[in-house]
């Protein structure tokens, strides 16, 4: 049978493109909410982080009705990335909305998760969204849009898309920019018209494959996953094999099944072919087991999740844990914490070791991990991190083989030049270079993930924060030498106040690190008397010898330039393993020999 009755679509966007109005849009006028009721919680509301890196971690289920067909909505990451997430999202789905600002036009950072979703063989709607913008240009981003998708190797049928054009903030959509705009609807058909509805025989035995892992406080962990085959009810005995792990034979019942009905999982007692259903009561599910008939136990195939390729220490420390009076960050909190993110992120790896109060952490890539560390200290945990470092491998002959990255970078060209440069430094090979459209640079270097450590910021310094930087696992390969880059600058500390300040001076980003015992770490600028930092001489140790800056003290300089406030895990970037004392939540410390 097919089933007219649900459609499972993903959505493909830039961060700041409209993606939540969208959607809470199709929920509002899908009659989710009731007349009069306000939409309090916007619906795929990314947290603060995925927006200030204008990337998506997790992905999230929506439910929308349309007439009496049941589109499932569920978000894409939008960034390469954790661990095969990507893929693993877009195989729930059979078509998926391109969702483009009709005056940014397509963003880099969206390139990757359309090219798997074109090589999925997946049904494209694109939509133009924001056309209320004065400065739209609905066309020329068409016409760029199209060009993406020849770049990218679209079929002909993907080609022959239907596009939209939307303001999701004012309600409507259209297919033809003379059409009156009233509402959603335009959208809503071509959704149904276009995408296909999933198909199959509710008969046959049963598989669903887990996709993701969703966590909740009181029934635990939670599949998330399609109905591939078949019908799954209540009660039902089931088996649950794996396809990379041959040992698996659980046999259970489901007790608790559920569908997504706007916002919320709401239990079923049966769900067939095509539906996306959530099942919790099961400690030992995870991603890519196949809930099967127990009869006929075959696992469906599955992308292996990647292995992590990068560690830090997470290291206990004294400091009173935020929202926990009089409590402080123990062994036992952080690995808790660890613990519970271990639930849902299935690339994450977390060993303990010799040290009770020490856990080794792994992740896919240091933005990986550098997202946990930030979600966690917002949360109030305060705890130490070790500099990342690689986990590297052996080939059968004992020699060491380390991770390697493709790092895709688009730049204005007139900064390709310094980015090659601090690549190639860094053991980056560059494997290809073109001209866009808009006169910026592709270029595509195969790199060891150790050279691309730190390498983010430094980017960002170079580019003047107008460059896009995209990197994929690309498998273990043999280790590549030293990296040869110096870091630019040298370490001075001076006086402020009471205490001793150590800092960096950075001549390329033209300021001074500020690292304050018990305080956070800030970033100021010491400018020097015409204005250029390197008037300043890098050997300057004490206050009082900073007099031909424009300010005579740590403080001052803060004032002048109010501080931004980088991670320590940004700030142990700069500082040589030999130089480091110790390492807080709060400070580093520094050896002396810098103040010779
Ligand atoms: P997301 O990051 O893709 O989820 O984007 P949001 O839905 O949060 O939208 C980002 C910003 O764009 C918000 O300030 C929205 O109000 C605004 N926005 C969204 N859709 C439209 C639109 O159709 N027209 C205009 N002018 N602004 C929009």
């Amino acid at each position: 049978i097919k089933r007219e009755d649900v459609r499972n679509v993903a959505i493909i966007a830039h961060v700041d493109h409209g993606k939540t109005t969208l959607v809470d849009e199709l929920l509002k006028q899908s009659g989710v909410f009731r007349e009069n009721q306000e939409v309090k919680e916007r619906v795929m509301d990314s947290n603060d982080l995925e927006r200030e890196r204008g990337i998506t971690i997790l992905s999230k289920n929506t439910a929308v009705y349309y007439k009496n067909t049941k589109i499932n909505i569920i978000d894409t990451p939008g960034h390469a990335d954790f661990g095969g997430e990507v893929e693993r999202v877009l195989k729930m789905v059979d078509g998926v909305i391109l969702l483009v600002d009709a005056f940014e036009g397509a963003m880099p950072q969206t390139k990757f998760v359309l090219k798997k979703a074109l090589e999925l063989d997946l049904h494209v709607i694109v939509c133009i969204n924001k056309i209320d913008r004065p400065e739209a240009r609905p066309n020329e981003v068409i016409d760029e849009v199209l060009e993406l998708l020849m770049d990218l190797e679209a079929s002909d049928e993907q080609l022959d898309c239907p596009f939209l054009y939307a303001s999701a903030k004012a309600g409507h959509a259209v297919l033809d920019l003379n059409d009156a705009p009233k509402n959603m609807v335009p959208l809503f058909e071509t959704i149904l018209n276009y995408i296909p509805a999933p198909e199959g025989d509710p008969d046959e035995p049963t598989q669903v494959l887990i996709s993701t892992i969703d966590y909740n406080e009181y029934v635990g962990r939670i599949g998330v996953g399609k109905v591939e085959q078949g019908t799954i009810h209540v009660n039902q005995d089931v088996i649950i094999v794996n396809e990379h792990n041959p040992d698996k034979k659980a046999r259970v019942k489901i007790s608790n099944l559920y569908e997504f009905d706007g916002l919320n999982k709401v239990e079923v007692k049966e769900a067939q072919i095509g539906s996306i259903v959530a099942i919790s009561g099961i400690a030992d599910l995870h991603i890519g087991d196949t809930i099967c008939d127990p009869e006929h136990p075959s696992p469906i195939p599955f992308q292996k999740i990647s292995e992590p390729t990068i560690s830090m220490n997470f290291m206990v420390n004294d400091s009173p844990l935020a929202g926990l009076e009089g409590k402080y960050v123990t062994s036992r909190h952080l690995r808790d914490r660890l613990m519970r993110e271990l639930n849902t992120d299935v690339s994450l790896r977390v060993e303990e070791t010799d040290t009770t109060e020490c856990f080794k952490v792994s992740g896919r890539g240091e933005l990986h991990l550098s997202v946990l560390i930030e979600n966690m200290r917002r949360e109030g945990y305060e705890f130490a991190v070790s500099k990342a470092e690689v986990l590297y491998h052996e080939d059968e002959r004992g020699k060491r083989l380390e991770p390697m990255e493709i790092a895709y970078i688009d730049v204005p060209e007139e900064f390709s030049g310094s980015v090659i440069q601090k690549l190639s430094e860094r053991k980056g090979e560059l494997h290809g270079m073109s001209l866009l459209s808009d006169g910026s640079s592709r270029l595509e270097f195969s790199i060891p993930a150790r050279g691309l450590i730190g390498f983010r910021n430094e980017f960002l310094t170079i580019t003047k924060g107008n460059g896009v930087l995209n990197t994929i696992f690309d498998g273990y390969g043999p280790y590549k030498g030293d990296l040869q880059y110096r870091k630019q600058g040298s370490l001075i500390a001076f006086e402020a106040g009471e205490a001793v300040t150590y800092g960096l001076f950075s001549a390329q980003d033209r300021g001074t690190l500020f690292i304050g015992p018990g305080e956070k770490v800030y970033c100021g600028m010491v400018i020097g008397q015409n204005g250029k930092a390197e008037d300043i001489e890098l050997n300057v140790c004490k206050t009082k010898h900073l007099t031909n800056t424009r300010s005579s003290s740590a403080d001052e300089a803060l004032k002048l330039t109010p501080p931004k406030i980088l991670s320590l895990e940004q700030a142990l970037e700069f500082i040589d393993n030999d130089e480091l004392l110790e390492v807080t939540p709060t400070s580093l410390r520094i050896r002396k020999r810098i103040l010779d």
